[in-house]
């Protein structure tokens, strides 16, 4: 036989499998059975046993209710799930079993406890979905009530941009190769689907400005899963934002970690880290946003310039204004906390403190002077006007953590409160009143009053003193040399105190829902407030930047890439500035491919990076390092960079740069900026060549027009290619010999690079002369058999894959192209020759 509360677990266990079940008994949350033994494995925790019933011991491993949140956040952190049952009653108050139910399962997706949050970064739960060929990925992040909606087939890329922590998907083919957790749910009707919108957001209200039947299903998956892990997140869940990906500037994840945007493990420096100065959590979130969703919207882009540019020349303002975003709270967090009801009194004490700032940081912003974006930001701060007012009217100055001692309304704002306030503020005075008073009554010096949970208030009188003591004193407790007593006068006393204390407490949570309620009512006048002061927080930090950095407005072109003293944002950073070597990128018209060539550590990475940074800070809304930029309206970025990273992963280093490539020739257009570093390096000499000959052919010969390409690559053979075709351009970084050392100038130069660089390091580096001077005679060999007319080279300039690919276009070849070719000594020609014969062949035809 199981005792009452076991059934009453088993009952609970059997309702949420998949879960780790926390059960609160008193001051603990407790574990049984497996779960015990997998809690006690992984957070080091005891494991030890309970009798629950006749012949019946449990395993059992428990953790204090106030540390609760650091460990669910590990298990959470550790991929589990974690369902939190609390107790529905004060035991205190219930005969027999207290109501025990899972108020929440906390997921990955839908955590909440600073434990488990980074206050500069949102928390998504995603949910992907396809109706046919609609698709659509929905993002909620519950600590602030943010939904937003991505659709189209390209949404998942959105699941790298955006810190997901869980995924919903209906077909777990759908997942992306990412290191998520992933939850399988069943296909939702269209009935289904409205009935959720509906429910949420009221009839008519939200379905028919989703932006397809996709987007509204992935909604719906959002708002069911919250309502079976975390019902209260859905009151912050105002409305859905939705974004289309063909309006703005689209760089995947890999790009994003490949020019170090974000700060990563291991990693110390990256651009959010040095350009971001914004006072408050809410500024460094929307900084994040900026940065993985740049826009292509022109006029929008000028707004952000337009309020930067305005900012920082102001220095006076913008610093007493970050004066007053320095000391804000987390307003978009704290709304959050108030959509779902959990707001506690500090969180309301914080956010009326912050609706304070909010006015005053309106007021050092001169209204009449500022831009439009700026102007709109500080507009929505009149909506903090009304949740200000009832939090002024209702709520203490300094409220305690708990309601236990009342002290959370403020006087005045309700008369019954006040009296009984009064009431249990004067029992000090009282009980120290009544410990004179039976002083001198008993004569006994060291008699006291005191209190214990389980007696109440008593009198102690030494053991030595007992027999003094009067006859109406009632024994109630023997300690080791001690008595205590109670009478009747301390009694009622007591029995007035405690009804006195418990209608206060009462009245108080009673007015303090009240509060919490109108609040919840004004939600997205809150979360509005929240989102200006943001975007204040955002464009000083911009401008601070900036100004302290020497960045300037960039303009955009229709089509050309004009940077003019460029730096790279990280890596002038940490050289320290004025030791960053500065350099001029131009590409467009006649240069739409830039092989940029150089010894190791010359700087190619470097250059290749800070252009496309350059042109995402600009599409971001920042000004730029450089001394002038003019920049196309890009679609999207894509990098190939280096593949260590995904060694871990277990491919091949080769293949993943190969998948890379791939992905790169499919989906650039002409409005693209593609960065290629040393594309063909994971695989032999020839084969890596050849590639990487292709890559660049095929970039350039699209038909539709080349991306802007920049390709850096330690292949100086590929420099052959600016004579053969028509719109690659070379460049090297310049490199100088001084006093016997390499120096290396980072300065990019047109033109190739001195191809006997190689040996030049090698005799600095004190090889053998005899081996040195072999070298250089085998080099110049091979430069002999490079030139035109030379039979068999022994190292063929391009790989053997492209001659053969253009073998079918040779024999489909037309009549008067036929003849030349029937006269051709293809015996005879070097592979670039051929080509470019056929580069001439092809024009002409
Ligand atoms: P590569 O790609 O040619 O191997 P990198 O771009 O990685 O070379 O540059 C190597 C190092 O040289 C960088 O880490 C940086 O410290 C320094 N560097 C590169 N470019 C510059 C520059 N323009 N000014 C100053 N230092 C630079």
């Amino acid at each position: 036989m199981s005792t009452p509360i076991r059934q009453q677990y088993l009952d609970l266990r059997k309702r949420y499998p998949g879960t780790i079940l926390f059960f609160r008994l008193g001051d603990f949350y407790e574990t049984f059975d497996d779960d015990a033994k997998l809690v006690a494995e992984e957070l080091q925790i005891t494991l030890t046993s309970k009798p629950m019933g006749k012949d019946l011991r449990v395993p059992l491993a428990g953790v204090p209710y106030h540390a609760i949140d650091q460990h669910v956040a590990k298990l959470v952190a550790r991929g589990y799930r974690v369902a939190i049952c609390e107790q529905l009653a004060d035991p205190s108050e219930v005969k027999g079993l207290v109501p025990r139910d899972v108020v929440r399962i906390v997921t990955a997706g839908t955590v909440t406890s600073e434990a488990s949050l980074e206050a500069g970064r949102p928390n998504y739960l995603g949910a992907f979905v396809r109706r046919g060929r609609d698709a659509a990925l929905a993002l909620a992040d519950v600590t602030t009530g943010e939904v937003r909606v991505i659709p189209g087939e390209d949404a998942l890329l959105e699941a790298g941009r955006s810190p997901l922590a869980e995924l919903l998907l209906e077909d777990l083919a759908d997942a992306p190769a990412l290191p998520l957790p992933v939850v399988q749910r069943p296909l939702l009707s269209d009935l289904a689907v409205e009935a959720e919108l509906a429910r949420q957001f009221g009839e008519h209200a939200q379905a028919g400005l989703l932006p397809g039947p996709a987007a509204a299903a992935a909604v719906a998956h959002l708002l069911i899963y919250l309502r079976e892990t975390y019902p209260a997140a859905l009151g912050a869940i105002q409305r859905v934002r939705a974004e289309g990906p063909e309006s703005g500037l689209l760089v995947d994840e890999r790009t994003l970690r490949n020019l170090d945007v974000f700060p990563a493990p291991g990693k110390t420096a990256s651009l959010l880290a040095v350009i971001d100065r914004s006072r408050t959590a809410m500024g460094t979130r929307l900084l994040r946003h900026w940065l993985s969703h740049p826009l292509r919207d022109r006029e929008a882009l000028e707004a952000r310039f337009d309020a930067v540019a305005w900012a920082m020349g102001r220095p006076i303002e913008r610093e007493r204004a970050q004066a007053v975003l320095r000391g804000m709270p987390d307003l978009a967090r704290l709304a959050g906390k108030v959509g779902a009801r959990s707001a506690t009194p500090r969180d309301l004490a914080a956010l009326r403190d912050g609706l304070r700032a909010v006015f005053d940081l309106g007021a050092r912003l001169p209204a009449a002077e500022l831009p439009p974006l700026l102007a709109e930001a500080v507009s929505a701060f009149s909506g903090a006007a009304e949740p200000l007012a009832a939090l002024d009217a209702a709520l203490a100055e300094d409220p305690p953590a708990s309601f236990d001692e009342g002290g959370v309304i403020r006087p005045g704002f309700s008369p019954e409160i006040d009296s009984l306030h009064a009431l249990t503020r004067d029992a000090r005075s009282f009980l120290l009143g009544l410990e004179r008073q039976e002083r001198e009554r008993t004569g006994i010096k060291s008699l006291k009053v005191g209190h214990n949970k389980v007696f109440g208030y008593y009198i102690e009188v030494s053991a030595a003193n007992a027999a003094l003591v009067p006859p109406h004193y009632q024994r109630r407790q023997t300690l080791v040399g001690a008595e205590r007593y109670v009478t009747e006068e301390l009694k009622e006393y007591e029995s007035r105190l405690i009804g006195a204390r418990d209608r206060l407490v009462e009245l108080e949570r009673q007015a303090f829902a009240a509060l919490l309620e109108s609040l919840a009512a004004g939600l997205p006048g809150l979360q509005a407030v929240a989102e200006g002061v943001a975007k204040v927080d955002v464009i000083l930090g911009l401008a601070e930047t900036a100004a302290e950095r020497g960045y300037t407005r960039p303009a955009f072109t229709a089509g050309e890439l004009d940077i003019r003293a460029g730096r790279h944002p990280v890596v002038e950073a940490a050289v320290g500035t004025g030791r960053f070597v500065p350099n001029d990128c131009v590409l467009g018209g006649d240069t739409q491919i830039l092989v940029i060539t150089g010894p190791n550590m010359s700087g190619k990475s470097t250059f290749l990076r800070q252009v496309a940074l350059i042109a995402l800070l600009a599409q971001a809304g920042s000004f730029v390092p450089a001394a002038e930029a003019r920049l196309p309206l890009f679609d999207r970025i894509f990098s190939r960079i280096g593949a260590q990273d995904d060694l871990a992963a277990g491919q091949s280093t080769f293949m993943v740069e190969m998948v890379e490539t791939a992905q790169i020739l499919h989906r650039a257009t002409p409005s693209s900026l593609v960065i290629l570093d040393e594309v063909g390096r994971g695989t032999s000499t020839y084969d890596g060549m050849a590639i990487a000959r292709a890559v660049i052919e095929f970039l350039h010969n699209r038909k539709e027009g080349a991306a802007l390409t920049l390709f850096a690559t330690h292949y100086h053979e590929l420099t052959a290619l600016e004579g053969v075709l028509p719109r690659v351009r070379n460049a090297h970084v310049a490199v100088r010999e001084e006093g016997g050392e390499v120096v290396f100038e980072h300065r990019v130069v047109p033109g190739a690079a001195d191809r006997s660089y190689g040996i030049h390091v090698a005799r600095l580096a004190g090889l053998p002369h005899a081996v040195i001077n072999r070298a250089e005679h085998l080099l110049s060999e091979f430069e002999a058999q490079r030139q035109p007319g030379a039979s068999s080279p022994a190292l063929p300039a391009n790989g053997r894959v492209a001659p053969e690919a253009f073998q079918p276009a040779l024999f489909a070849a037309v009549s008067p192209i036929e003849e030349e070719l029937a006269g051709l000594d293809v015996d005879g020609m070097t592979p670039i020759e051929a080509i470019q014969k056929l580069y001439e062949l092809r024009a002409r035809a």
